[in-house]
């Protein structure tokens, strides 16, 4: 397996079919990758699974099963979403080689992971909004869907070219930041907080947020907060919702 293996998490969500749960074992093994978390499958375990796994039974019996995206990338640091199609709000946008390089350095400090959609659907935006990236398979524009493990087998592949590029110092690496990045989970939280502050202050009308959450979530992945820039902005929100609730309490009493 690659060294920094248990810091590189494959994600499918959603996944139809068993078949190609146990192909994306297969071509992840083939890679060196071993860290299989699985959303929420809609048919598993299944034997068909197992066949499909061939030699990467262990891959498939090691497999994380769990309800939602959030769990499944809990402690990363780095998320990365596959998309096969433009969305609305368009995303910072890498290829499957930037994918495998950002994954590789990046996995040298902190858990991270790629997210793999359904078959029928991809992921919904909302699973794509949790992401700092999105990677596209530059396929043919006429018939650009790859299949659920064949996706998996370019960027597994990516990410081990990235591997064996290492001694040659071609790679960027990430300096030595002094503070740990913000997880995935500490993110969620502060987008939640950033959220109830701003309808606190009555900045936006909750019954009707248009794209504002979005563009705000964007912009804080965009930048790639540390842990202690998380928790500064967390304490100045924390401060703004302090003198909000005095304000409010003031306005009452004096009525
Ligand atoms: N019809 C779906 C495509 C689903 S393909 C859609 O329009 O979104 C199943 C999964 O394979 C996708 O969610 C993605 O994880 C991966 N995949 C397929 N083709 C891809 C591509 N060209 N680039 C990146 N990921 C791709």
């Amino acid at each position: 397996m690659l060294d920094r293996d248990d810091n590189i998490r494959i994600v499918l969500v959603n996944s139809a079919h068993p078949g190609n749960i146990g192909g994306a074992a297969r071509a992840m093994k083939n890679m060196g990758l071993s860290q299989l978390y699985l959303v929420a499958p809609r048919e598993y375990p299944a034997p068909r699974a197992v066949w499909r796994s061939a030699g990467a039974r262990d891959v498939l019996a090691n497999a994380v099963v769990v309800g939602s995206v959030e769990e499944a990338v809990a402690e990363c640091g780095l998320v990365i979403g596959t998309s096969a199609r433009d969305r609305r709000i368009p995303w910072p946008l890498i290829n499957p080689r930037q994918c495998g390089e950002r994954i590789w350095v990046e996995s040298a400090s902190h858990p991270t992971a790629i997210l793999f959609g359904r078959e029928d659907r991809g992921l919904t935006n909302e699973e794509l909004q949790q992401c700092h990236y999105h990677v596209n398979i530059p396929s043919n524009p006429d018939y650009s869907s790859l299949n659920l493990a064949t996706a998996v087998q370019v960027l597994a592949y990516e990410v081990r070219m990235a591997s064996l590029q290492r001694d040659d110092g071609s790679l960027p690496s990430l300096g030595s930041w002094d503070q740990p990045l913000a997880t995935s989970e500490e993110l969620e939280h502060f987008h939640s907080h950033v959220a109830s502050s701003l309808a606190g202050m009555e900045f936006y009308d909750p019954d009707n947020p248009k794209q504002l959450l979005t563009r705000l979530r964007r912009l804080f992945n965009r930048s790639r907060m540390d842990r202690m820039e998380v928790s500064i902005l967390r304490g100045v929100l924390a401060t703004l919702d302090q003198k909000i609730a005095q304000l409010k309490a003031a306005n009452t009493r004096a009525k």
